[in-house]
């Protein structure tokens, strides 16, 4: 147990407490059950590949008793009838009760994940309470309409009411923030919940299960299940009484939840998947600005992160120096544990994509793409860094320039014309975000209206707020999370006829 600790870290009483609890078990109907099978897995440091704790493993019997749980909270426990105000309430009371623990839910963040413990503090955990006050704040002013139709004497008005049970599978780059994507918007709309965390990251969403519990949420309303996506998520996403999933995760998975959701009942489904997205820098950009943006871009959460803007495009008069720039600003940045005083970029999540990250840069020397700076994984230690890498290319269709690789990696190539940069920036199966550098203001909206991307920053790169909806193009998904559009993810639209003579 004390080695899974770095040495020289000291770590919150409510952190260690929680670990030290021993192994973790299922969230149903607000109570800690092992799973019906007795299997468990083990979720690790990736700063050291110790275990950090034993987590029960859901299986489709464990499946059924959270299905079966949140369907009878919806149809007849007390949250059936609990009014808009009183969900924002309990929204607002459960902000509040993870702010209280912020410092705890971000220390395990930095442990399950091994992102940056400033990062997880400062950003995801303000950035989770944030997402839930924007969304709780929606409960008591979702409206339907009036309609004027053609009959005589019949009054017809629309409701938007909740769906059901709701599934949601998330990855492990955003832990807490992505459970929370989704549960806000899922239950402020009125549905009841069954979340699936990564099986790399289930700690957040577990230590956030008590917070669910002492801030008076129903039984059922809220239940949390850890696995792998075999079997636990692929049972929630063939479940015939799951009304609807929403999925954040590659699009290779996004492809199965579909499929199973068409074999079964033809749930609903909303898909936040991958990005290899395009970030552009013309000659009469703030090249400062430009530069650190495009590092940053890439670099924070080691990469690992599906806005990451891995296709970096230089109008040529420009293109040495930002590659000079980017060289001298990524060899400054410092790879080491998430608790280490100057760290900027982390572990990979596991030992697998550590190896596969590595697999996609000797690919990329092979076949003649130039390595500006990395290239390489970090020696002497345990757990799974890689360098920060910089690779230049000129042909589009690399293996690093066409798969989204999720590590610190990025691509830099110039470009001589507009046409040139549109149909390049826009090759790609994906179209999550993208970003533009200029100074010239219609040149930048032209760019922003011809790129195919969800989300497009203009002197900037990778804002999201809870008040702008967010998602993709293409094969980066459908359904935008964040803004009132989360809600209408969550809800559907019931018209109701009244003879009125
Ligand atoms: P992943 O492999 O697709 O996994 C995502 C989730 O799906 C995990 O909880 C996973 O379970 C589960 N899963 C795996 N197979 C499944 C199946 N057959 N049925 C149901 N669920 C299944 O993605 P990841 O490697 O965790 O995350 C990285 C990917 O997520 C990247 O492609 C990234 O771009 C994308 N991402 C997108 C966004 C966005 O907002 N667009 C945000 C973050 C990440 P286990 O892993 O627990 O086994
Ligand atoms: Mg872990």
């Amino acid at each position: 147990m004390t080695d899974l600790l770095l040495p020289d870290v000291e770590l919150q009483t409510g952190t260690l407490d929680f670990l030290k609890a021993g192994p973790k078990k299922l969230f149903i109907n607000n109570e800690w059950v092992d799973a019906r099978s007795g299997e468990t897995f083990e979720t690790l440091n990736p700063a050291t590949g110790e275990v950090l704790a034993e987590v029960a493993l859901a299986s489709e019997a464990d499946v059924e008793a959270a299905v079966q749980a949140a369907t009878k909270a919806f149809h007849e426990g007390p949250w059936s009838q609990t009014l808009a105000g009183d969900r924002a309430r309990l929204l607002f009371k459960l902000a509040d009760m993870i702010d209280e623990h912020a410092d705890v839910l971000a220390e395990l963040e930095t442990l399950d994940n091994g992102k940056p413990f400033r990062v997880a503090r400062r950003g995801d955990l303000p950035y989770v309470t944030k997402h839930l006050r924007y969304q709780a704040g929606w409960a008591d002013k979702i409206e339907g309409s009036t309609i004027p139709v053609t009959f005589p004497n019949q009054f017809v008005y629309t409701r938007r009411e909740p769906m059901g049970v709701v599934g949601a599978i998330i990855p492990w780059n955003f832990p807490l923030l992505m459970a929370i994507w989704k549960l806000g918007p899922a239950l402020t709309a009125g549905n009841t919940l069954i979340l699936k965390p990564a099986e790399q990251t289930p700690l957040s969403a577990l230590y956030l299960a008590d917070l669910i519990v002492e801030t008076g949420f129903p039984e059922g309303v809220v239940n949390i299940l850890t696995g792998p996506g075999l079997p636990t998520g692929a049972a929630m996403a063939g479940h015939p009484q799951i009304a609807k999933i929403a999925f954040t995760g590659s699009t290779e998975v996004g492809r199965k939840i579909m499929e199973a959701a068409a074999n079964s009942n033809l749930k609903r489904v909303s898909l936040e998947l991958g990005g290899k997205s395009p970030n552009v820098i013309f000659a009469d950009a703030d090249m400062n600005a430009a530069v650190r943006g495009a590092q940053w871009a890439v670099f924070s959460t080691a990469g690992q992160e599906c806005v990451a803007g891995t296709r970096l495009f230089v109008e040529r008069s420009a293109y040495d120096e930002v590659v000079d720039g980017l060289k001298t600003n990524v060899e400054k940045m410092v790879v080491d544990h998430g608790f280490a005083e100057k760290v900027h970029v982390g572990p990979i999540i596991t030992e697998k994509q550590k190896d596969r990250i590595l697999g996609y840069i000797d690919e990329g020397v092979k076949a003649g793409a130039e390595v500006i700076t990395g290239g390489e994984p970090v020696e002497n230690d345990n757990g799974y860094f890689v360098k920060p890498t910089v690779f230049a290319y000129e042909d589009d269709s690399l293996s690093l320039v066409q798969d989204e690789i999720f590590g610190p990696v990025a691509a830099v190539t110039a470009f001589d014309d507009w046409d040139e940069l549109v149909q390049r920036a826009n090759d790609t199966m994906y179209g999550l975000a993208a970003g533009v550098w200029t100074r010239d203001v219609g040149k930048a909206h032209r760019y922003a209206h011809a790129v195919q991307a969800g989300t497009v920053w203009i002197n900037g790169y990778g804002m999201i707020d809870p008040a702008a909806p967010f998602g993709g193009y293409k094969q980066s998904g459908f359904g935008r999370e964040m803004g009132k559009e989360a809600i209408e993810l969550y809800t559907q639209v019931k018209t109701v006829w009244v003879n009125t003579k």
